[in-house]
């Protein structure tokens, strides 16, 4: 038998950046929420799992820790973590199988590995086994929609000039024609052999999709991200059948089902699964099982959790980059994760590795909740 859960502790926080307000097509930011969970153990051991979101309404998934989870895992054996889950996934199913009830759950499955990969002395991806010792980076921190032209041109040789050798640009103005416009911009500046990426955040439909997703690969375009809303897998299935681009989708996307379905149906060439999403680590890995049977890549979405991801990176061979973003507030953590020549350096210290700072969780904390 393995350490029992003694005590189940949880801290909200909003963040505000450290830069002005960023937007893309759905979204303005000025701050970021957390939720952080801490398991403590008879063995000593205290398992930190912490997940975030970049609009309002977090505060749901710690009242649904505090009334349903936490009371579900006090006593139980952290070995158990994929009973457990299944376990708390069922305390209130019938009012949030996916959103925030998933994202509380998620918070939780992290400490559960927290707890096993301390408790093993090594790092997360130590413990998964790697494919790679260093994860190659791409930023999103310089495309944000409503930057000027000259801002994202800026911003992108900036980017490249630091070691990027990938940057994503964000797509969605009212007139798509600027969104081209600027995108020819940019690869003008960054020359040829940069990658760039486009990230629609689901403003499209599909006739635009087609349209105008179809004429970027006049600049060589990698991916077109979350081009329309992610329920429709019929249209992304219709769009990828239209144009050359990879389509990317995964942010936004819950479940290992969904992503069962964009892959049979031929509606994505990048997956983009996100392990805050869907419900933890696990699940996770399951959805990157069914990528590399079908010989996708997966490039996980992360803006804030690089240390996560970028674990999970190094442990999939299929794995070819990620994700760099929010670096205004890169710091909250206990030892921050680095790029450095467009590099993840991956962390030694033990554990999964969500853990915020003392100075964080001080200035930041908005509610808290103790379950014995
Ligand atoms: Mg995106």
């Amino acid at each position: 038998m393995g350490p029992r859960i003694t005590k189940v502790e949880t801290a909200f926080l909003r963040v505000p950046l450290g830069q002005r307000q960023i937007n893309d097509s759905q979204s303005k930011v000025d701050e970021v929420e957390f939720l952080t969970v801490r398991l403590h153990t008879d063995a000593g051991v205290i398992g930190v799992g912490t997940n975030w979101s970049y609009t309002p309404g977090l505060r749901a998934a710690q009242v649904m820790i505090e009334e349903n989870y936490a009371p579900v895992l006090i006593g139980k054996d952290v070995t158990m973590r994929k009973a457990i889950i299944q376990e708390l996934f069922l305390t209130n199913h019938f009012v949030g199988r996916v959103g925030a009830s998933r994202v509380g759950i998620a918070a939780c499955e992290f400490a559960l590995w927290d707890v096993v990969t301390k408790r093993a002395g090594v790092p997360l991806w130590h413990y998964l086994g790697a494919a790679r010792d260093k994860v190659q980076a791409y930023s999103t921190d310089g495309g944000w929609l409503d930057w000027s032209q000259e801002d994202l041109v800026r911003d992108a040789t900036a980017l490249i000039e630091r070691g990027f050798h990938a940057v994503k640009i964000k797509l969605g103005r009212k007139d798509p024609s600027e969104d081209y416009d600027r995108i020819g911009a940019v690869r003008e500046a960054v020359g040829p052999k940069i990658r760039i990426m486009t990230d629609v955040n689901c403003a499209w439909t599909l006739n635009i999709a087609r349209y105008w997703g179809g004429k970027l690969a006049d600049f060589d375009v990698f991916w077109l991200e979350e081009p329309m809303v992610p329920e429709n897998i019929k249209a992304h299935a219709e769009l990828q059948r239209a144009i050359q681009i990879p389509v990317a989708v995964g942010e936004t996307i819950f479940t290992k089902y969904a992503f069962r379905d964009y892959i049979e149906q031929g509606a994505v060439g990048i997956v983009q699964a996100d392990a805050t999403k869907l419900l933890g680590i696990d699940e996770w890995l399951e959805v990157a099982a069914l990528a590399g049977a079908h010989d996708l890549p997966i490039v996980p979405h992360t803006n804030v959790q690089q240390k996560l991801h970028a674990q999970l990176a190094a442990a999939t061979p299929h794995c070819p980059m990620l994700e760099n973003c929010y670096e205004s507030i890169k710091g909250i953590w206990v030892e921050p994760i680095d790029v450095v020549d467009g590099y993840y350096q991956l962390p030694n210290e033990p554990g999964v590795g969500l853990e915020l700072s003392e100075d964080t969780l001080s200035k930041h904390t908005v509610a808290t909740t103790e379950t014995h």
